[in-house]
């Protein structure tokens, strides 16, 4: 059973009232460790560290800091398989993409951010033969970053990364469901020489050690990514106190198909947009829109796609949908699949629970579903369902696909497929979407601005986003 520390002042440490929960693992649905059910206290511990390393992080020199954080990212490197196989074990994702996505990007994260503190600057407005204004963009003291369980490390280090590379200190939690690379995150923080107290990671549930985060008056902004419910719950706590808030939520996204695409790469990629990571990305299609004239042949070649994707281990290569991340989540997603039939749609694949066979028998594994004949008002058109089912619907022009596109509440990413360079143009600047991918899918530039509109979000990340968020502005103006 391997016991998973929390990380404060440099040490690591127990939960204070020595509390543990258990952490299963999804593939095996078997407990393989433990986190500590950390609360108050323990923030008010991590906070305090942090409040003490402030002074001297925030005016470290830029190259040591760059330096440091450089090394923070080659120690992901050369951790590089042990963390895939954790993120694979913790997640129930596949092996190959945490190898290939997850924890490459985590040392991307850092490596970016490093190279980005050196370049920062800040404006200066000039009042000819009056005065002369500049902005000090100064770090803002200790903050809270937050992650969800989808991309484990991949999203803590995003938000970690930016938040030390601009000179906070920073008390952070991962979720409880996937912790265990936030606990080898702290491990390698040390070995790459970040000062005790520049970084905390405290374990336990959103309602305590996350709302803990959220209250606690010392911490001055807080960087969170997770569900919309709780970007609600996190806004309505932190918005009396006056907290800088950036809110990264959820999405129900729109895969926009028209006749004139290039239909072999669309297919290849809408089935990736759809189902990788067992459709647990924020910016996964779920809902795919399709010129009417080759709706029956797209959706056919579609279903016989997705009807091949490997379901199983995550541990063998062959696999292309793992374990789902917890057994309510999976629950929820199978409870979906019911309603999507109960509100009028055809299963047109998959939808039902999977037991492979061997290690894996007691494991959280679907098969993926795609569903038709659902209108746009309906909840499984309207809602986030975040797992591996996406719903096909048809359209006859350009408009009617823009009002589809856009009929939800929820704003984050939208793919456009087309050849027509003008159409892309006009149907992008007239959807409501923090991102708009033309003929491709989470091709990403870390220096873009990365966030979603209307319920999906409050504010960007990315690039210098990141590093202005987590920078407080101050304009000096001299009289000449
Ligand atoms: P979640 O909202 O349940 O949890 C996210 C994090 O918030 C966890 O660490 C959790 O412990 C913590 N938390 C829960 N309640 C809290 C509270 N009251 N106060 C403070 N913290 C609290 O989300 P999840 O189930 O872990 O992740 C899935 C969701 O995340 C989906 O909705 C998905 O779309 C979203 N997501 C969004 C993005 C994006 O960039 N927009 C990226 C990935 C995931």
């Amino acid at each position: 059973m391997i016991r998973i520390l929390n990380y404060i002042g440099g040490e690591m440490v127990p939960a204070i009232d020595g509390g543990w929960l258990p952490n299963p693992e999804p593939a095996t649905a078997q407990v393989f460790s433990e986190i500590p059910d950390s609360g108050p206290a323990d923030v008010e511990k991590a906070w305090m560290a942090a409040r003490q390393a402030f002074p001297s992080w925030s005016v470290t020199p830029l190259e040591d800091r760059f330096r440091i954080l450089h090394r923070i990212s080659e120690g992901i490197e050369t951790r590089m398989e042990d963390l895939a196989m954790a993120e694979s074990r913790d997640n129930g994702k596949p092996l190959w993409p945490a190898r290939k996505v997850d924890i490459p990007r985590a040392a991307s994260n850092f490596r970016f951010f490093a190279t980005a503190l050196l370049q920062f600057a800040s404006e200066s407005h000039e009042m000819p033969g009056e005065a002369i204004n500049y902005t000090l963009r100064q770090p803002i003291g200790v903050v809270g970053c937050i992650s969800p369980w989808n991309l484990p490390l991949y999203l803590f280090t995003w938000k970690i990364a930016p938040a030390l590379a601009a000179g906070n200190t920073v008390v952070a939690k991962p979720s409880e469901i996937t912790p265990l690379t936030a606990w080898m995150l702290a491990e390698i923080c040390r070995e790459a020489g970040l000062p005790p107290g520049v970084l905390n990671i405290i374990h336990g549930t959103g309602p305590r050690v996350g709302e803990a985060i959220v209250k606690h008056p010392g911490i001055k902004a807080i960087s969170f990514t997770g569900g919309t419910a709780t970007g609600a719950r996190i806004a309505a706590v932190a918005a009396p106190v006056f907290k800088k808030l950036s809110l990264e939520l959820g999405g129900k996204n729109p895969t926009l198909v028209f006749a004139d695409a290039d239909l072999e790469e669309t297919l290849r990629t809408t089935v990736q947009s759809g189902f990788s990571n067992q459709g647990e990305i924020c910016l996964c299609g779920s809902r795919l829109l399709i010129e009417r004239s080759i709706y029956t042949s797209f959706r056919d070649a579609y279903v016989e796609r997705v009807s091949r994707l490997r379901v199983g281990d995550p541990l063998d290569t062959e696999t292309r949908v793992g374990a789902l991340a917890s057994e309510a989540h999976l629950q929820k997603v199978l409870s979906y699949v019911r309603l999507a039939t109960k509100e009028g749609g055809t299963l047109l694949c998959g939808g039902q629970q999977v037991y492979p066979e061997g290690r894996c028998r007691d494991g959280w594994f679907m098969q993926p579903a795609v569903i038709e004949g659902l209108g746009p008002a309906c909840r499984t058109n309207q809602e986030e369902i975040f797992g591996p089912v996406v719903t096909l619907q048809p359209f006859d022009t350009e408009e009617e696909a823009i009002a589809l596109a856009n009929g939800v509440r929820y704003g984050l990413a939208t793919s456009v497929w087309t050849r027509d360079l003008k159409k892309a143009h006009r149907v992008a600047a007239a959807l409501e979407s923090g991102i708009v991918w033309v003929n491709c899918w989470l091709l990403r530039d870390l220096r873009t601005p990365f966030g979603g509109m209307k319920d999906s979000g409050v504010g960007r990340e990315g690039g210098w986003e990141a590093m202005r968020f987590f920078t407080e502005p101050k304009n000096v103006c001299i009289r000449l």
